[in-house]
């Protein structure tokens, strides 16, 4: 039975009874020592995908970040990213402890910046007199802006920003933690959005509904370099292709299927703009999210939180919004009854 719409995450899927077959037959050995034979085809398989020599298996998407950062950087080094990027925003400092990195953030409104903003940003800290200047070590985008409402870079914005961290020698990194819903929106294939950046990872853990994993690919030195911090950083793992033939069977049967995600949260968007009270603020939404504040019906947040949870539809309150998220997991007369939830919380709280 449909009991609860969660809407709150894309990290809520849980594994189908074909991913949990998958699963269950997956051939496995020690991961640790490279010998999953399962983990070794999911490598070669998301190399592939991307476009890159080589790949790494790696428990979350945070650990990809945290072992992408130190791979890249040295101790004191300037790490540029957009200010609300997870790699700023929710990895509990990882890039500070692990890799001594300080942030330079750029501020934006959907999380796409212009090669302008980088140099920019560049220039805080290098265009300064010598001795007080730091190098740059790396700049990230995140792709789709999960805090800039699933937001798409497209291949230009991507290229142009590209060549300016190439023209400064400085390289670039990819956070594509939905990357596949940027691809599935825009038609470009995914390996044309790596094309632009130095490394990259994409996490199965999101809209691909798997339960463990995110691979991080690159040049074959770099992935050489970022094994020994995956080691180094407890991410190795022993029969760990239980978990990877779930990434396996996500890249078979879950890629297409994030437009209908995309096209749910269309539905919903529509549906919250025609709520009075209610103000969306990417009425258009580019992939799976949707991000809409509720001060207009006079309550909080966390009242409103309450209330919908109550009814039986989760949403979560980030960053002074609301955030709905579709997925796997949620149909579309989920959608439906969240609109039909959010309509009565709406006209209770202005009638
Ligand atoms: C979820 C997420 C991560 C972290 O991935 P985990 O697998 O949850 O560790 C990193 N970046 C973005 C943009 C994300 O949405």
């Amino acid at each position: 039975m449909d009991t609860v719409v969660s809407l709150s995450s894309d990290t809520e899927t849980r594994p189908t009874a074909g991913m949990r077959a998958a699963m269950s037959a997956a051939e496995v050995g020690d991961e640790q020592k490279g010998q999953d034979p399962t983990v070794a085809r999911l490598q070669e398989r998301v190399a592939d995908l991307l476009g890159k020599d080589a790949a790494l298996w790696l428990p979350t998407g945070t650990m990809c970040n945290l072992v992408a950062v130190k791979t890249h950087t040295r101790p004191g080094d300037a790490l540029v990213a957009e200010a609300m990027a997870h790699v700023i925003r929710a990895e509990s400092g990882g890039a500070a402890l692990a890799s001594g990195v300080m942030v330079q953030g750029i501020h934006t409104e959907r999380g796409v910046f212009a090669p302008a903003d980088l140099e920019a940003a560049m220039d805080r800290v290098v265009a300064v007199p010598v001795p007080y200047g730091q190098p740059v070590g790396l700049v990230c985008v995140e792709q789709t802006h999960n805090f800039g409402g699933g937001a798409v870079w497209t291949r230009e914005e991507l290229g142009a920003v590209a060549a300016c961290a190439r023209s400064r020698g400085v390289p670039l990194h990819m956070d594509g933690a939905r990357l596949m819903n940027a691809s599935v929106a825009s038609g470009v294939a995914a390996a044309a959005f790596a094309a632009e950046v130095d490394s990259l990872w994409i996490d199965f853990t999101k809209g691909l509904g798997a339960p463990i994993g995110a691979v991080l690919a690159g040049p074959r030195d770099f992935i050489a370099a970022a094994r020994r911090y995956k080691q180094l950083f407890g991410g190795a793992m022993r029969q760990a292709g239980v978990a990877a033939a779930g990434c396996l069977y996500a890249l078979d049967h879950h890629v297409d299927r994030l437009a209908e995600d995309h096209e749910h949260a269309r539905l919903l968007a529509r549906g919250l703009a025609a709520i009075d009270g209610i103000e969306v603020r990417n009425a258009a939404p580019e992939t799976n999210m949707i991000f809409f504040d509720v001060s207009g019906l006079g309550l909080s947040n966390r009242e409103f939180v309450d209330r919908l949870a109550a009814a039986g539809v989760r949403v979560s309150g980030a960053g002074g919004q609301i955030r709905a998220v579709t997925h796997l997991d949620v149909s579309r007369q989920g959608v439906e009854r969240a609109l039909g939830a959010i309509g009565e919380i709406a006209s209770a709280a202005c009638g």
